[in-house]
């Protein structure tokens, strides 16, 4: 929205505002379902049940129209991909240059492949502030949405079916606060936007009775927003009524163990995976058996290790089809994944996944352990009541701050001392530890919660 626009939204009531969301959506949804979103849709139908060979029949197509496509409309390919013979053959992938988000940023004008104005624009955070513009085509964004599309679908899910959607739009104004009222309801789509910047016990409350009383078949977005939800209902004996929701489809965060299986015991459903990514990533999809997919027509996963060797758990490096706007090839996107050899016998032919390990960033340094990832630091709370939430920040890799906003009512020194051991178990002896208690620990702009805050990764080697 512009300035205009959100100006005369805040001074509007609240079921103006309401049908404001749901023009604006209309408007948004019109670049998805548009243009090719049809013939995407029934071709990935088409698709679900091709063998793996097939798939990387398609995959090998796909890569070589899209590095053509790359070579003639991007200034940075045409000159990098000149020097390099047969690009466009997949088994020659190698030869290409690795890029990671600083070449990205420092050459964006030159990887653009369209104008701005034609193109749908994605803004993406970084941890150092500074965001980053990549351009989608409408073909991008329709195949993108038809993928994802295809994918709920498989748990039943359509767009106009009762969703609650938690997401970094900020659409409240001081009015529902004091009135405490924490969405906006798109009565056309059928879509309930619920904040991710109140997430604060005082709050809680009032989500889960609106969830309650919304009966929402699907829910959509940050989990760390539904885990606190889900927490704070477990905490204060709330029963979430069973068979109302159908599905959680998280966005946009790691889905620890933990986190897991408190969204699907307190919501009484199935939670399933995707991994996407606002650049533009390829995607990794969980199916009914709860396997997570390889979706090798969407783009080319590489797994290396740190000299650039095929190895099977490691940084991913990834080459996404649906970019033509902004051709990533072989972008080091800073996650880091684990394959399996298993097989699924859900009728998706697409390899396995063993675990999406999450951002490297997402990680707490100790000179005697070294790095301690996030699903890790969340196992914290195993046995520890009364901390609503924690934070850890590292300055120095000689000490962690650890901020708690707790529950005073629940919240003993017992529970603190286990909290510390467990911290303790994990980060080692000799790095320090400082604790401060706080009222509120504060989202990310983009309205994501981070647990971990490692503000030191230029100092660490890997
Ligand atoms: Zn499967």
């Amino acid at each position: 929205m512009g300035n205009l626009q959100e100006k005369i939204y805040e001074k509007s009531p609240h079921f103006i505002q309401n049908s404001i969301v749901s023009i604006y959506n209309i408007l948004a949804y019109k670049k998805r379902y548009s243009g090719k979103y049809r013939h995407f849709i029934k071709h990935y139908l088409e698709n679900r049940n091709l063998s793996t060979d097939q798939l990387k029949d398609v995959q090998a197509k796909k890569y070589s129209s899209f590095i053509k496509y790359a070579k003639k409309y991007s200034g940075y390919y045409t000159e990098i991909l000149s020097e390099i013979k047969s690009p466009d053959v997949l088994s020659n992938i190698n030869q290409l240059p690795i890029i990671n988000k600083e070449t990205l940023r420092n050459n964006i004008s030159d990887i653009y492949t369209i104008e701005r104005s034609r193109g749908v624009i994605s803004k993406t955070g970084g941890t150092t502030g500074k965001s980053l513009e990549v351009l989608y085509t409408k073909d991008d964004i329709q195949e993108r949405f038809a993928l994802l599309d295809d994918f709920r679908s498989n748990f039943g899910y359509k767009l106009g079916k009762k969703t609650a959607w938690f997401s970094g739009k900020n659409l409240l104004t001081q009015k529902d606060i004091k009135k405490n009222r924490f969405w906006k309801t798109d009565h056309i789509y059928n879509v309930r936007y619920y904040s991710t910047f109140h997430i604060h016990g005082k709050y809680l409350k009032y989500y889960i009775e609106n969830l309650i009383k919304y009966k929402p078949l699907y829910m959509v977005g940050f989990p760390s927003t539904m885990y606190e939800i889900a927490k704070y209902g477990i905490a204060n004996n709330i029963d979430f009524p069973a068979n109302i929701v159908k599905a959680i489809f998280p966005t946009a965060e790691t889905i620890t163990d933990d986190i897991r299986a408190v969204l699907e015991g307190y919501f009484k459903t199935n939670l399933y995976n995707q991994y996407a990514s606002s650049e533009g990533a390829p995607f990794i999809l969980e199916c009914k058996n709860k396997n997570l997919h390889l979706e090798l027509q969407s783009g080319v996963f590489e797994v290396l290790d740190e000299n650039c060797n095929p190895v099977n758990k490691g940084r991913m490096i990834i080459t996404s089809f649906n970019t033509h706007g902004t051709p990533l090839i072989r972008y080091d996107i800073g996650d880091q994944i684990e394959l399996s050899d298993d097989t699924c016998n859900c009728g998706n032919n697409n390899p396995l996944v063993k675990e999406i390990l999450g951002r490297i960033s997402d990680y707490i340094y100790s000179e005697e352990i070294g790095k301690i990832n996030l699903g890790n630091i969340s196992n914290c709370l195993k046995g520890v009541k009364g901390i609503v939430k924690f934070q850890i920040q590292q300055d120095s890799i000689k000490e962690l701050l650890v901020l708690i906003e707790k529950d005073s009512v629940v919240y003993t020194t017992e529970y603190e001392k286990k909290f510390l051991k467990n911290l303790r178990d994990r980060v080692g002896n000799s790095i320090k530890i400082g604790v401060r208690y706080v009222d509120e620990i504060p989202v990310e702009k983009s309205g994501k919660f981070r647990l971990i805050k490692n503000n030191i990764k230029d100092k660490i080697k890997n």
